[in-house]
């Protein structure tokens, strides 16, 4: 049967979807990266090769496919804590930090409650938010592309229980200083969940954004949340983490979807760990990288931030975007566009770099 012979008439009536469901923007597929020629550079990914060590345990863990994984993640919680020199309860796994952050939103948001973020910030927040029954509350960046910490402190209502604080911020790339976000700790209530996403805070320059650990001990409704999908180079086996308060990180694993962590990730997860020094050694690459780019760029005329993750941010008119985008596109270089702020484009290899200098050589000015 075809959809064109459902039996449906004018007036039968279908199921209907939450309407804060219905509101949700479509998920539009990007052309995938096929060609040998196209750079994938709209998504941050790691441009390498899965660590050799994650592969190796992948491989190994395969031929357990056919049983569950272990759901509370115990190995890689307690190598995770090792790691962070926290303890096992105080850490939670997801699926990806968006599946975990999706179990901080709805582990702590009853409906027509609120989550501020900074926009324009990482595009799932107000996803995840709305999915929840909750209410977004962007707060814009400030001029300098950052956090505006002051306006975000005092967004905050009776309703407020989750704040979202991205350094460094994606897409923008700039972060949030330690004192900043200390002084914001101070002034905010310690009933409202402060979730430090650091995506990418492997390829910060040390002291650039705050020292979320130590933030932690000390403002116990402070949240870090981590993932092994970019510096770490897992994104499509699907595993972040949370660190947060042992009564906090026990309702989130709670809210978790049964056995939502594979084997496979957990393992690639505990061997990528093992194998810091060779993330490390890629991570210096890129921020070598970065900073390459940067320098070249800002001779060519553009005035960029500078970023502290793997990926560069131009602001841009529609106008301006549009170009750029549709030039990136002729050219076979995946990038991400922004409707009203601008162009995002993931730092790589040298040779895509390359690509992605001589593109913009052509629209400087
Ligand atoms: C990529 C990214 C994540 C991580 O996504 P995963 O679900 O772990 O793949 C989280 N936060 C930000 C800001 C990101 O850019």
């Amino acid at each position: 049967m075809t959809s064109d012979q459902l039996l449906t008439t004018p007036d039968t009536a279908l199921p209907t979807l939450r309407g804060a469901v219905a509101g949700l923007p479509s998920y539009v597929p990007g052309r995938r990266s096929a060609g040998l020629d196209i750079a994938a550079l709209a998504s941050n990914e790691s441009h390498y090769a899965p660590l050799p060590a994650a592969s190796a345990a992948v491989s190994e863990a395969a031929g357990t496919m056919n049983r569950y994984p272990d759901s509370a993640a115990v190995e890689l919680r307690e190598r995770l804590a090792r790691h962070l020199g926290v303890t096992a309860g105080e850490v939670a796994v997801g699926p990806g930090s968006v599946g975990v952050l999706q179990q901080i939103i709805t582990g702590l948001c009853d409906a027509g409650d609120e989550v501020i973020f900074a926009w324009r910030s990482f595009e799932a927040y107000p996803i995840l938010v709305e999915l929840a029954g909750a209410r977004p509350v962007r707060i814009p960046l400030d001029d300098a592309e950052g956090h505006d910490l002051e306006a975000m402190a005092a967004a905050v209502t009776d309703r407020t229980k989750v704040i979202l604080l991205c350094t460094p911020n994606n897409p923008t790339g700039v972060p949030i200083s330690h004192e900043r976000i200390e002084a914001f700790l101070r002034s905010v209530r310690s009933d409202i969940l402060v979730v430090v996403d650091e995506a990418y805070v492997e390829y910060a320059e040390a002291g650039s954004g705050p020292d979320s650990l130590s933030l932690y001990r000390r403002y116990p409704n402070v949240c870090i949340l981590r993932t092994f999908s970019k510096a770490y180079g897992l994104a499509g086996l699907r595993v972040g983490y949370a660190v947060a308060a042992p009564a906090i990180a026990e309702g989130l694993r709670r809210t978790a979807l049964p056995f939502a962590v594979s084997a496979l990730a957990q393992k690639a997860a505990i061997a990528s760990l093992d194998a810091g020094d060779e993330m490390e050694a890629r991570v210096a690459a890129v921020k070598q990288e970065r900073a390459r780019m940067a320098a070249e760029l800002e001779a060519q005329g553009w005035k960029l931030q500078p970023s502290q993750g793997n990926f560069l941010w131009i602001r841009a008119d529609d106008t301006l975007r549009e170009v750029l985008v549709e030039a990136f596109d002729r050219a076979d270089i995946l990038v991400r566009g922004y409707q009203g702020d601008g162009v995002r484009i993931t730092v790589a290899d040298p040779a895509a770099n390359d690509r992605v200098l001589r593109l913009l050589a052509a629209h400087a000015g």
